[in-house]
C-alpha cells in the first residue's frame, strides 16, 4: 500500500553535478505520477529504478525551463519504445502548442495519445480515481500564465475485516466487500452483528504536496491544511531573502513558516540554487521555525506518513 515519493531532481535552474533540476515521482499504490519534468528526468528515472512505463499522469507546475525541458525526450522515448497507452499531462494550456510546433518541424508524432488537460488559476479537482484525487492550486510567481502547487490526498479506505471474527460469524465471502465499507452483518438466524465486531478502522488516509516556484504568501497555507508530507522550494537562505523576493521565489525560512501555517506534519526542502554547494545550510534556519524539516537530494525516497528516508548516495 505504496505512497511514496521519489525525488529526481533537488536542484533549481541551473542543474550541478549531483543535483538535476525539477521533478519527482510519486507512487500511489502503484500508481506513478511524475511531477515536474527537467531536462535528463528520463535518465533519473532510470537511475533511480522508477517503472517509467507505468507513468500515465505528467503534473508539470509551470513552463519554465528547469521544470519541463525533459518532456520531449521523455515522450519520445516512450513512443520508441511502443507505447501505447494515453498520457495525460497537466499544465498550462501553452505548453500543447509548445509540443505539437516541434513535432511539426521535426515531422513526427507520437505513437501513442497525448491528452492535455489546462490548469486554471484557482484551487481545483484535477484528477479522481477511487484512490486518490490530485487537486491545483496558483501560486505566485515571475511568470504571465498560471504556476501551480498540487495536492495528492489519498481516500478514505476501507475498513479492515478481522478475519478469525468474520469466520468465528461464517460471514460468506459474498458479503465481505459489504463489510468493508461498513454494513452489520445479519446471521441466517436473524441475529445481528455489529460491524465493529468484525472490523477495524482503516489507516488514515496519505497526503502530499508539492509546492513550486513561488513568492511566500501566507495565505497559501489554506491549500495544503494538514498535508502529511509538504515538498516546499528553498530556492534560497534568509541571508539571500532580497534575492529570492526578486526572482519571486522562498527562502528555507519562508518555507518553514508556511508548513507551521499549514499544520503540515513533515517539511521537505528543495529547488536549491546552485550557489549553495551544501544546502544543509539552510536547514537551521526552517528547522528553528519548524523542526521536523528535512533536506532532499536526488534519489531521496519518503514514504508517507513515516517519511522514512531511503537515500541513494553514500553518506
Ligand atoms: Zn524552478
Amino acid at each position: 500500500m505504496k505512497f511514496e515519493l521519489t525525488i529526481l531532481g533537488s536542484g533549481s535552474s541551473v542543474p550541478t553535478s549531483n543535483r538535476n533540476s525539477a521533478a519527482q515521482v510519486l507512487n500511489v499504490l502503484e500508481r506513478q505520477f511524475l511531477i515536474d519534468c527537467a531536462e535528463a528526468t528520463q535518465h533519473q528515472l532510470r537511475r533511480f529504478h522508477v517503472p517509467y512505463n507505468k507513468i500515465n499522469h505528467i503534473f508539470i507546475s509551470h513552463l519554465h525551463g528547469d521544470h519541463f525541458f525533459g518532456l520531449m525526450g521523455f515522450l519520445s522515448t516512450l513512443s520508441l519504445q511502443g507505447r501505447r497507452g494515453e498520457m495525460h499531462i497537466y499544465a498550462d494550456g501553452r505548453l500543447q502548442e509548445f509540443l505539437q510546433c516541434q513535432m511539426k518541424i521535426l515531422h513526427s508524432r507520437f505513437l501513442f495519445p497525448v491528452v492535455f488537460h489546462a490548469l486554471g488559476r484557482r484551487e481545483e479537482t484535477i484528477y479522481e480515481d477511487k484512490v486518490v484525487s490530485v487537486t491545483s492550486f496558483p501560486l505566485k510567481h515571475h511568470y504571465e500564465a498560471p504556476v501551480c502547487g498540487f495536492l495528492f490526498r489519498e481516500k478514505e479506505r476501507e475498513r479492515t475485516i478481522l478475519k478469525d471474527m468474520a469466520s468465528a460469524w461464517q460471514v460468506p465471502l459474498s458479503f465481505m466487500q459489504y463489510l468493508k465499507q461498513g454494513a452489520d452483518y445479519i446471521t441466517p438466524e436473524g441475529e445481528i452483528v455489529s460491524n465493529a465486531r468484525l472490523t477495524v478502522d482503516p489507516p488514515p488516509s496519505r497526503s502530499y504536496a508539492y509546492m513550486t516556484d513561488t513568492l511566500f504568501r501566507e495565505r497559501f497555507a489554506a491549500y495544503v491544511q494538514g498535508v502529511d508530507l509538504l515538498y516546499h522550494e528553498a530556492t534560497y537562505s534568509k541571508a539571500d531573502g532580497l534575492l529570492a523576493k526578486e526572482t519571486y521565489h522562498s527562502t528555507a525560512e519562508q518555507a518553514a513558516i508556511l508548513a507551521k501555517l499549514a499544520g503540515a506534519k513533515k517539511l521537505l526542502l528543495g529547488h536549491f540554487s546552485a550557489r549553495y554547494t551544501d544546502p544543509s545550510c539552510l536547514l537551521p534556519e526552517a528547522q528553528a521555525i519548524f523542526p521536523d524539516t528535512f533536506i532532499c537530494a536526488d534519489g531521496d525516497r519518503y514514504e508517507v506518513p513515516a517519511v522514512k528516508r531511503e537515500t541513494y548516495f553514500n553518506g
